[in-house]
């Protein structure tokens, strides 16, 4: 598992539920997205009508669930989750709506992943809070008309374009998460330590968070393997030295990147002056599958400026040059 992906490993569930903050002031960050909420959340409670149905996009990690569940906390209603792939016949999602009482919250995780008829059955469900059902087979089967209370559905998937439209449509609400800021994974840093009961710096904190690619859930990873290391190696108190020496033994740099990243960046720059190189051909070398370098790798390295998207291909821009230590190409990308 790589450390610094943002889609979370199978033993972290337990962690991350302590982790959780419970309400918006606790939620850091994210103020677009919490500013709209507050709003829209106030107006449902004064109206006594369940909230629009809430649409939230966004890389792994950062905070979708959490934030559904906070929605429910501040809305005082149930929370009933599931996700896409866990919903594999119309039956499935027929038992969970079931449950449901007035106002509740429907969170379903990587909503682009329901099967069609599944997601077929939700568009009356959200429009008009109905389902109909067929019951029974052949010559006998008929529909049964299946009234839902309103509720309301939170949706969370990685990227809004994976919705077919009439699905994206049936949302009030939809809100982008964005990368957080070093300072707000700081915070958020901070917070974890102090229910972990971990003594750490302000600036042990920050030599995490600007390593932890605006991501809140690799920030609270490396916090808990960084806190190892200062238990063991120092005095248990998490310093800038104590995390930069715990993040290099973990191969994380100063920019967050680990060696899949670089031997992207190394492979461009050494092997293709730069680019422009196709997605594909930076897949084979690093042995991934284009979208996973698509999905996984790019989009950091995009933002973070290391690389271009042109019409020919990916580029390696001078900042990656400059961070991995190379001297600076000549216009045709050469080194010198
Ligand atoms: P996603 O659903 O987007 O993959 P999660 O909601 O599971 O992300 O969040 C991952 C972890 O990061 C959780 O342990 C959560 O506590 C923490 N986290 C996410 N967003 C925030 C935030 N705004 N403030 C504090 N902790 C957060």
């Amino acid at each position: 598992e790589r450390l610094v992906s943002g889609e979370s490993f199978d033993n972290e569930e337990i962690v991350e539920k302590s982790l959780r903050p419970q309400r918006l002031s606790q939620y850091i960050g994210q103020d677009k997205v919490k500013r709209e909420l507050t709003i829209y959340i106030e107006a449902a409670k004064q109206r006594q009508e369940a909230l629009d149905h809430v649409l939230l996009y966004g890389p792994p990690g950062l905070g979708k669930t959490t934030l559904a569940m906070v929605i429910s906390n501040e809305l005082d209603v149930n929370i009933r989750t599931t996700s896409g792939p866990a919903i594999e016949r119309p039956g499935d999602l027929v038992a969970i709506l079931n449950e449901l009482e007035g106002g509740d919250v429907l969170f379903i995780d990587e909503i682009h992943r329901l099967p069609r008829i599944a997601e077929e059955m939700l568009y009356s469900a959200m429009e008009d809070f109905y389902v109909d059902i067929m019951i029974g087979q052949g010559p006998t089967a008929h529909p049964v008309h299946f009234p839902l209370p309103p509720f309301t559905l939170v949706g969370a998937t990685t990227r809004a374009g994976m919705l077919s439209a009439p699905l994206r449509d049936r949302f009030g609400i939809i809100s982008h998460m964005e990368y957080y800021t070093d300072a707000d994974l700081k915070e958020i840093v901070l917070r974890s330590a102090d229910i972990f009961k971990t003594e750490i710096l302000d600036t042990g904190a920050f030599e995490i968070a600007r390593r932890s690619r605006g991501t809140p859930r690799i920030a609270n990873r490396l916090l808990k393997r960084v806190r190892d290391f200062a238990q063991v190696e120092g005095n248990g108190v998490v310093t800038t030295e104590i995390a930069d020496k715990a993040l290099d033994l973990l191969q994380v740099d100063h920019e967050g990147l680990d060696y899949v990243d670089q031997k992207i960046l190394r492979t461009m720059i050494e092997m293709y002056q730069g680019g422009p190189v196709g997605l594909g051909t930076l897949a084979v070398n690093i042995s991934e599958e284009t979208e996973t370098v698509e999905d996984m790798y790019e989009p950091y390295l995009i933002q973070k400026g290391f690389i271009q998207r042109t019409q020919r291909g990916r580029i390696a821009t001078p900042m990656a040059y400059e961070h991995l230590g190379y001297p600076r190409p000549d216009a045709e990308g050469r080194l010198f």
